[in-house]
């Protein structure tokens, strides 16, 4: 297996980062993790958009242009040979001496990885992922914008080790104003009064491309939407509920500590247009030729 490394691809066991680099240093850098279906990445476009964005947001230059990113990333699933496959692309600060300055650093490193999709239990699907709403609180927005998609996860690992230690899959973050948050690596959508219920963005969550795409498809659907600040027993009294991610896409919610949810008619309708606009949107990808899905 090949790992992409700064200027080109390298053999996995060969991919070593400097202990100087202040990704490793200080969590100094950003990163995206994308799905790749039948050889094509799924909103390439919308990743590398937020990957600038999270870039801008910690005044990092980004070493690639888009088009060399996207190359980049063709350049590694293709020596992987992998069709269906998580990838994963971190750009940190890079190799400096110690010290917080972001100058210390001339260079920034630029990792791209790849691997063959783990499915994820065939329980998640059936009778939904357990969810337990954690202690941790999601960082606040004013201390570290949490739509900076940082490699800075120590808030995410917390709330996910407490959530483990609860016996659950995922653990639920509320903000320090106690409404509901989101997922460890996840965005949470639920029914209730009659609408799509979904932490609004001032909540301070990350605005996952899966939860744009699923509130673009509720548009289509003619669904209610409500984006707004929710508290957790608003969230269990709800009917269904499911969370979001591009690995995980749409999964459905069976358990939020002892509150049991049934993947309804509302999750099940948005999973099945899912598939479709994935379907679509690879279709499309490749009829439109090899120079928008990055291999130029
Ligand atoms: N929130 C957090 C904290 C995440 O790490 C992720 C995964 N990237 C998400 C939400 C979902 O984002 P996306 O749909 O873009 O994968």
């Amino acid at each position: 297996m090949k790992a992409y490394l700064n200027d080109g691809l390298v053999r996995l066991a060969e991919a070593r980062v400097s202990i100087f680099d202040h990704g490793f240093l200080y969590g100094d850098g950003v990163y995206e993790t994308m799905r790749v279906y039948d050889g094509v990445v799924f909103m390439l476009e919308e990743h590398l958009k937020r990957l600038s964005h999270s870039a801008a947001m910690i005044l990092l230059d980004l070493p690639k242009t888009v088009d060399g990113l996207k190359s980049a990333i063709y350049d590694t699933l293709d020596a992987n040979g992998f069709r269906d496959a998580y990838l994963r692309l971190a750009v940190t600060r890079g190799e400096g001496p110690i010290g917080l300055d972001p100058a210390l650093c001339k260079r920034p490193t630029l990792v791209i990885y790849c691997d063959k999709l783990k499915p994820p239990p065939l329980s998640f699907k059936e009778q939904g992922m357990k969810l337990a709403i954690v202690n941790t609180k999601r960082n606040c927005k004013e201390a570290l914008d949490p739509q900076i998609k940082s490699l800075n996860f120590l808030n995410n690992i917390l709330a996910k080790a407490e959530s483990l230690r609860a016996g659950a899959d995922e653990g639920l973050m509320l903000n320090m104003e106690g409404h509901v948050a989101e997922g460890t690596t996840s965005n949470i959508f639920f029914v209730h009064g009659g609408a799509l219920c979904t932490p609004a963005s001032e909540c301070g969550i990350l605005k996952g491309i899966t939860r744009d795409v699923v509130i673009s498809i509720a548009g289509r659907l003619h669904m209610k939407l409500a984006e707004g600040k929710f508290t957790a027993s608003q969230l269990l009294d709800a009917s269904e509920a499911f969370v979001t991610s591009s690995i995980i896409e749409i999964m459905p919610v069976g358990k939020i500590g002892d509150a049991r949810f049934k993947p309804g008619e509302v999750t099940k309708a948005l999973m099945a247009e899912y598939a479709k606009e994935v379907q679509a949107y690879v279709k499309e990808t490749k009829e439109s030729g090899p120079s928008i899905w990055g291999a130029s």
